[in-house]
């Protein structure tokens, strides 16, 4: 029992040991280029009309406009967001916090549950790479097996054409990619005037447009899967993200082994479903082998699935060797349940999403906060006026200048502005002072509430409430009566 047990944990750390360097690096520690055969299957049909519409949103929504303003603008510079049309700035950032954080459960959710379905059908990385550039790639140098041949054949005429080509549609589509994110951050306006004008009005735009080509024709056409594998933080947390009741794109070991060659002549007595053919690893575009299990390099692409059901109908066995599915599924024949881990994401982000959209329901498009200024009551004012001074600050959050007015709605009296008119300007922040001026005689008691109008021209943008602080009123004396009497 003793050695069945050291002679398992061996048998487990020898069949883990491809955890221990990356599929894409040699033992020396070199770049082992990818080569995966062309995919094809119904996955990846249905993965191509996918991106197709990602890809066409991704490049029309800079285009779109509501009210002149763009439908989706990232200015991170600026810090100002528009986000459907709705527009976000510095006064706004309690709800970007809320929606971030919401952000981050939703993507540890969804990972815990439907692992990196992400990575494999709405990553831009994962789109640009395997539906634009790698099928270019396909088209011009051929199959993974002709693109080895060209790469290892000695330059010539045809080779360097090939190359050219290949590299210059390459650059191209990275300058269109390059453009089109930049008009999310600076708006599409901005950047057709980068285009338009002559260079030199532009030399720092048209140097952030040569950088960011620069660095997606370097990630597209050499850096590749390292960028999924290397760089993307999202990947490298699936350790953590994931579990056995993830579901992930798995092969069913519990089918397919013990794996061997197919001979006809022993038929399927004593044996698994796979039958060796590396169909599946030769499609991935990560270089690694499903088989050995979750890697962290998987991008869910779904090519091996579609490799593996092709061989499958060829061999005449039921499809899905390798499918959607969680390791407790293959191994326990477990359905799908809500663990704990998955009640508690789910619980949390209903709480961050109804904080959320309550905030955003109350969201106004101006905001004014007035109070009484700090250690000061009331100030006795010549002809029997009293006065109070307040603290103003006035937030406009629209696209619009506007021109502020204040009146006292429910008293009679004076409201001067201290300093100039006000005008806010759009996204403005305006931080003022006041005072009210009310006669001795409309005040009865100590604090008495006033409503204060703030107007733009003749509309009424906003109501707010305060208190007036007045003198205490001196009670007659009881003598004082007597003597008139
Ligand atoms: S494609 Fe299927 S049958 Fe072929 S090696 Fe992979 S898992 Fe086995
Ligand atoms: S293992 Fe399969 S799903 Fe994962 S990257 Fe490779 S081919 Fe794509």
């Amino acid at each position: 029992m003793k050695n069945d047990t050291l002679e398992q944990q061996l048998y487990d750390e020898e069949a883990e040991t491809f955890r221990n360097q990356l599929a894409t690096v040699t033992d020396e520690g070199k770049r082992k280029w990818v080569y995966p055969k062309k995919p094809s299957g119904r996955f990846h049909k249905a993965r191509i009309v996918i991106s197709a519409i990602l890809l066409l949103i991704l490049f029309l929504t800079p285009f779109i406009k509501l009210n002149g303003h763009p439908f989706m603008l990232f200015d991170f510079l600026n810090r100002k967001f528009i986000l459907f049309g709705i527009l976000f700035g510095p006064h706004d950032f309690h709800l970007l916090v809320i929606a971030m954080i919401s952000l981050v459960v939703f993507v540890v959710l969804f990972t815990a549950v439907f692992g990196r379905i992400f990575c494999g059908w709405a990553c831009p990385q994962t789109i640009f790479m395997e539906m634009v550039f790698r099928k270019i790639e396909y088209w011009i140098e051929g199959d993974s097996k002709d693109q080895r041949k060209l790469n290892s054949a000695p330059w010539n005429a045809v080779k360097f054409f090939k190359k050219f080509t290949k590299h210059i549609i390459f650059f191209a589509i990275a300058f269109l990619i390059s453009n089109i994110f930049l008009s999310y951050i600076i708006g599409i306006d901005a950047l057709l005037k980068i285009v338009t004008d002559p260079p030199a009005e532009h030399l720092q735009g048209l140097f952030a447009i040569t950088v960011f080509s620069g660095i997606f024709y370097f990630v597209f056409s050499n850096f590749r899967e390292q960028a999924c594998t290397i760089v993307c933080p999202y990947g490298r947390l699936q350790g953590v993200l994931l579990d056995r009741d993830s579901i992930v794109i798995a092969y069913d070991n519990v089918r397919g082994e013990p794996r061997e060659k197919f001979k006809k002549e022993e038929g399927w007595e004593n044996r698994g479903d796979c039958i060796e053919c590396y169909q599946c690893v030769e499609v991935c575009p990560t270089g690694i082998d499903i088989r050995n299990g979750i890697q962290l390099e998987c991008v869910n692409c779904t090519a091996c699935i579609d490799a593996c059901d092709d061989i499958m109908d060829k061999i005449k066995r039921p499809r899905g060797l390798i499918r959607y599915a969680s390791i407790n599924s293959i191994e326990r024949k477990t359905k799908w349940r809500f663990t704990p881990r998955t009640i508690g994401y789910s619980s949390l982000l209903a709480v961050l999403i109804t904080v959320l959209v309550i905030l955003l329901l109350n969201r106004t498009d101006f905001s004014v906060t007035i109070l009484r200024t700090a250690g000061l009551l009331y100030q006795e004012q010549p002809n029997n006026m009293v006065s109070n001074l307040y603290d103003l600050n006035m937030v406009n959050k629209t696209y619009n200048k506007i021109p502020v007015m204040l009146k006292l709605e429910n008293v009679e009296g004076e409201l001067k502005l201290v300093g100039k008119d006000i005008v806010i300007e759009p996204q403005g922040n305006v931080d003022s002072k006041f005072l009210i001026l009310l006669p001795k005689s409309e005040l009865s008691k100590m604090s008495t509430p006033i409503d204060i109008g703030i107007y733009d021209g003749d509309k009424l943008i906003k109501k707010v409430s305060t208190s007036f602080l007045a003198p205490m009123k001196k009670e007659p004396k009881e003598e004082d009566h007597e003597d008139k009497d």
